[in-house]
C-alpha cells in the first residue's frame, strides 16, 4: 500500500507554521514499512484541495489529509472529501450531540458553526475525537473502495492520537498486514551517529539474514532527546511481537552497554529515577543554560521528590557571591566543578550539577563557540568536571550541553566512568560537524553526539 499525505492550511503555505504533522505522519508510516513517495501541502480553497486529493490518489492507493476540518469557513477538508468520493455531505445528529456536549462539559455553549464539524460525505466512516471537537474521517474512494482517504485534524496532539488509534490499524488491515505492529524505542547518548551505526550494524545484518518477521531497526537522530534506535516487529499476535522486542533490545543492550538509557523514556526522567531509587536530592546552577536544565527537570512528574531547585548565576560576580567561586575564569573545568559544589552545599542538596559554556557565536575566554563544562559534586568526593564541545547553534548547543550534563549524571550514578574528569581530545575535521572525541582518565573513552 503506497501512501501520500496532503496537508491543509493556508499558513503552511505562507511559512507561518512548519508542516510537522507530515514529517511525523511520515515516520508512522516508515516505522510499520509503509511507502510514502509524495507529501503535498495545499491552502484552505477547496478547488485545490480537491485537486491534491486526485493527483495523490493517482498515484498510490491511500491518502491521509490533516487540517481544515474546523469549524470556521475556510476549513474546507470535509467538503473537498465529498467532491472526490461524489457524495453529499449530511450532518450527523449523533455527532452534533457529542460535540454539543464536549462544549458542555468544559464550561462553554456551542456556537452554530460548530455543527460543521458533524457533517460526514455520505459512505464515509467517522473516527471518533477523543481530545478535540473535530471527528476524522475514514472515506472510502474508487472501484469498490479499494481506495481511502482518512481526515484528521491538523492539531498535532489530536492528529497523532487518531492517526495511532484509527488511522494506521485501518491501514495495516488494507495491506493484509500481519495482525499487530509493535514498537519501542531505545534512546543513546554518548555516541556519535557513525559510531553508534558502527556498534549496531552486527545486528543489522542478523536480522537481514533472518528474513521476514524479524524485528527492523530505525535511526531517529533527534538531538537533544537522544539518538533513538526504533525496533519495530509485525507479528500475528501481540504477545510473539513483545517476546521478539525482547530478544532484540537484549542483544541491543549488550552491544551499547552505557550508551543506552532508556526504552522509552525521555534522560530527565531517568535520571530522577536514579536519584529517587538513592535517595538522593539534586540541585542545579547554571550559567550559559540559562535554567534550561532546571526546565527540563521539573517536566518530570514526581520531580518535587529529587530536585530542590536551581541558580541561574549568569554574571561572573553571581557565581563568586552567590555559589563561591575563587577570581578566575569561569568557562573551566574548575569553574563548573566549583559552581556544581556551590549548589549542593548553598541550596542545600546531596548532589549538585553544573553548566558554564559558550553558547555563540562569538568565542569566550579564548573557547570557541561549543565549549562547555559540566559540572557535578556528590557528598563523597571532590567535585569533578567534564569538558564537551558540541555542534550546533547558539540554542542547540545549550540544548545539547543539559543532555549532556544529565548524561553525567547519569553515568556517575550508575557508577560509570567514575571520578573520571574528562577533557576535550581532538576534534579532528575527519568528524565534521559531528562529534570532538573525549578522554576519559578512568580508562574508557567516548564521544560527544552529534546531536543531529
Ligand atoms: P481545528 O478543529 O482546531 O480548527 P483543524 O482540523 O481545522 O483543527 P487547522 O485549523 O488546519 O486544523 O489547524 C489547527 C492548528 O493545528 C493550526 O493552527 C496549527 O497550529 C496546527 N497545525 C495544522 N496543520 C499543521 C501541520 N501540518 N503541522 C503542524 N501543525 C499544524
Ligand atoms: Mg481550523
Amino acid at each position: 500500500v503506497r501512501v501520500e499525505i496532503v496537508a491543509v492550511g493556508t499558513e503552511l503555505l505562507l511559512g507561518q507554521i512548519v508542516d510537522t504533522n507530515s514529517a511525523w505522519i511520515a515516520e508512522q508510516l516508515a516505522a510499520v514499512g509503509l511507502d510514502c513517495h509524495f507529501q503535498t501541502r495545499v491552502g484552505d480553497n477547496i478547488g485545490r484541495i480537491r485537486q491534491a486529493l486526485e493527483v495523490a490518489l493517482g498515484r498510490a492507493e491511500a491518502v491521509i489529509c490533516c487540517g481544515g476540518l474546523g469549524p470556521t469557513q475556510d476549513d474546507l477538508t470535509r467538503e473537498a472529501l465529498a467532491e472526490a468520493m461524489g457524495v453529499e455531505l449530511r450532518r450527523d445528529p449523533g455527532l452534533v450531540a457529542v460535540i454539543e456536549e464536549m462544549f458542555t462539559r468544559r464550561g462553554r455553549t456551542m456556537s452554530a458553526n460548530n455543527a460543521r464539524q458533524a457533517d460526514v460525505p455520505v459512505g464515509a466512516e467517522v473516527i471518533p475525537q477523543r481530545l478535540g471537537t473535530a471527528p476524522g474521517l475514514i472515506c472510502p474512494l474508487g472501484a469498490n473502495g479499494a481506495q481511502v482517504a482518512y481526515a484528521l485534524p491538523g492539531v498535532p496532539h489530536e492528529m497523532q492520537e487518531m492517526l495511532t488509534r484509527a488511522v494506521l490499524p485501518d491501514l495495516a488491515r488494507r495491506a493484509g498486514e500481519p495482525a499487530v505492529i509493535v514498537s519501542r524505542t531505545l534512546r543513546t547518548w554518548g555516541l556519535g551517529e557513525s559510531q553508534l551505526a558502527e556498534v549496531v550494524a552486527p545486528r543489522l545484518e542478523a536480522l537481514d539474514a533472518a528474513g521476514p518477521g524479524a524485528p527492523t531497526i530505525a535511526f531517529l537522530a533527534s538531538g537533544i532527546e537522544g539518538i533513538k534506535l526504533r525496533l519495530t516487529v509485525k507479528s500475528p499476535d501481540a504477545g510473539r511481537a513483545e517476546a521478539a522486542l525482547d530478544l532484540e533490545e537484549a542483544e541491543l543492550r549488550r552491544l551499547l552497554g552505557p550508551a543506552l538509557f532508556s526504552v522509552d523514556q525521555p534522560m530527565e526522567a531517568v535520571v530522577g529515577g536514579l536519584l529517587a531509587e538513592r535517595g538522593l536530592t539534586l540541585a542545579t546552577a547554571e550559567s550559559f543554560t540559562g535554567g534550561l536544565l532546571a526546565s527540563r527537570l521539573v517536566a518530570t512528574p514526581g520531580a518535587s521528590a529529587w530536585f530542590v531547585g536551581g541558580v541561574v548565576t549568569y554574571a561572573s560576580r553571581l557565581k563568586q557571591s552567590l555559589l563561591g567561586l575563587p577570581e578566575g575564569p569561569v568557562v573551566s573545568a574548575a569553574a563548573a566543578a566549583a559552581m556544581a559544589e556551590g549548589a549542593r552545599r548553598r541550596l542545600e542538596a546531596a548532589v549538585g550539577l553544573a553548566t558554564t559554556g559558550v553558547a555563540g557565536p562569538d568565542p569566550q575566554e579564548g573557547h570557541p563557540p561549543g565549549t562547555a563544562f559540566l559540572g557535578l559534586a556528590l557528598a563523597d568526593g571532590p567535585a569533578e568536571a567534564v569538558a564537551v564541545r558540541l555542534p550546533g547553534d547558539r540554542e542547540q548547543v545549550r540544548q545539547l550541553a543539559v543532555i549532556s550534563a544529565l548524561d553525567l549524571l547519569r553515568r556517575r550514578l550508575l557508577g560509570h566512568d567514575h571520578h573520571s574528569i574528562w577533557v576535550v581530545g581532538d576534534d579532528s575535521p575527519a568528524q565534521g560537524s559531528g562529534p570532538a572525541v573525549l578522554h576519559a582518565n578512568g580508562g574508557g573513552s567516548t564521544t560527544a553526539p552529534s546531536g543531529r
